[in-house]
C-alpha cells in the first residue's frame, strides 16, 4: 500500500519569522500524523536552512522549489543537490509549472535536473500537467505523457523508485478551480499504467502520484478518496497552519480506511 504524501510548496511566499512560525506550527498539528502520512514543505531557497531548525526533531522533510543539475561551478544564482543536501533536504520539487511555463524549463533540462537530484540522493517530487487549451482540445494524455517520457528518460527502474509524480493541471493552479475528483483520477490511471509501460507493473504499483491545482481543506478528503490519488502537492493553502493540517489529517484518514 503507497502511504500518502502531502506536499507544501510555498512558492515566492513567507518572511523568515513567518516561514519559522509557519514550520512550528506544523510541527505542532501534524506530528502526531506522520506514521500514517508523510509530509514535506518546501519554503524559498533562503529560508531553508531556518526551517530546517524549526523542524526540529520532527519527520517533517524539507524540500526545496527547484536545483540545478550541476554540482558546482559558475551558474551564478544556481543551487546544487549539494547545497541543498547541506541545508537538511531530502526532497526538492522539479518542473513545477510555473518553471515550465513562467521561466521556460524544457523537458531536456527537467531530465537533466531529475538525474542529478536522484544521483545526489534527493527525492524528486516531478511536477507534469496539461495547460487550459491542451484540456480544451483533448491532448491532456498526451502532453502529460510526452512529459515523463522525455522527463524520465534514461532513468532506470531502481533510481525511479525515489521519485514522486505530481499531476498538476495547469489551469487548476492557484486559480481556485480544482480538477475534479473524477478528472484526477482519470489522469493517475493514465500515468500508473504509462508507468507500468514504460518501467513495470509492480514499479507503476508502488510509485506515488500527488495530485496538485487549488488543493484545499474542503477538497482534500474527495481527492485523497480516488483510487491513484497517493498525495497532494498544496500551494495556497500550505501556507496557513490549521488548513494543511486538515489536509495532511485527511490524507491519513482517507488511505488507513481503504
Ligand atoms: C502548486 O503550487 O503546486 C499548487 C498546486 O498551487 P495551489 O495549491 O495554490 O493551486
Amino acid at each position: 500500500m503507497r502511504k500518502p504524501f502531502i506536499g507544501g510548496n510555498w512558492k515566492m511566499n513567507t518572511d523568515s519569522a513567518g516561514a519559522v512560525d509557519l514550520a512550528k506550527g506544523l510541527t505542532q498539528k501534524c506530528d502526531s500524523m506522520l506514521d500514517r502520512v508523510d509530509v514535506a514543505v518546501c519554503p524559498p531557497f533562503v529560508y531553508l536552512a531556518a526551517v530546517r531548525e524549526a523542524l526540529g526533531s520532527s519527520a517533517i522533510g524539507l524540500g526545496a522549489q527547484d536545483m540545478y543539475f550541476e554540482p558546482k561551478g559558475a551558474f551564478t544564482g544556481e543551487i546544487s543537490c549539494q547545497m541543498l543536501k547541506d541545508v537538511g533536504c531530502s526532497y526538492v520539487i522539479i518542473g513545477h509549472s510555473e518553471r515550465r511555463h513562467v521561466i521556460g524549463e524544457t523537458d531536456e533540462l527537467l531530465n537533466k535536473k531529475l538525474i542529478a537530484a536522484i544521483d545526489a540522493g534527493l527525492l524528486p517530487i516531478f511536477c507534469v500537467g496539461e495547460l487550459l487549451e491542451q484540456r480544451k482540445a483533448e491532448k491532456t494524455g498526451q502532453v502529460v505523457k510526452e512529459q515523463i517520457e522525455k522527463g524520465m528518460a534514461g532513468i532506470s527502474v531502481e533510481k525511479a523508485k525515489t521519485i514522486t509524480i505530481a499531476y498538476e493541471p495547469v489551469w487548476a493552479i492557484g486559480t481556485g478551480v480544482n480538477a475534479t475528483p473524477g478528472q484526477a483520477q482519470e489522469v493517475h490511471l493514465m500515468i500508473r499504467q504509462l508507468l507500468a509501460s514504460m518501467y513495470n507493473d509492480s514499479f507503476a504499483e508502488q510509485l506515488r502520484i500527488q495530485y496538485g491545482g487549488s488543493a484545499n481543506a474542503a477538497n482534500a478528503a474527495e481527492l485523497m478518496a480516488q483510487a491513484d490519488v497517493d498525495g497532494l502537492l498544496v500551494g495556497g493553502a500550505s501556507l496557513k497552519v490549521n488548513d494543511f493540517a486538515v489536509i495532511v489529517e485527511a490524507a491519513a484518514k482517507a488511505k488507513s480506511q481503504v
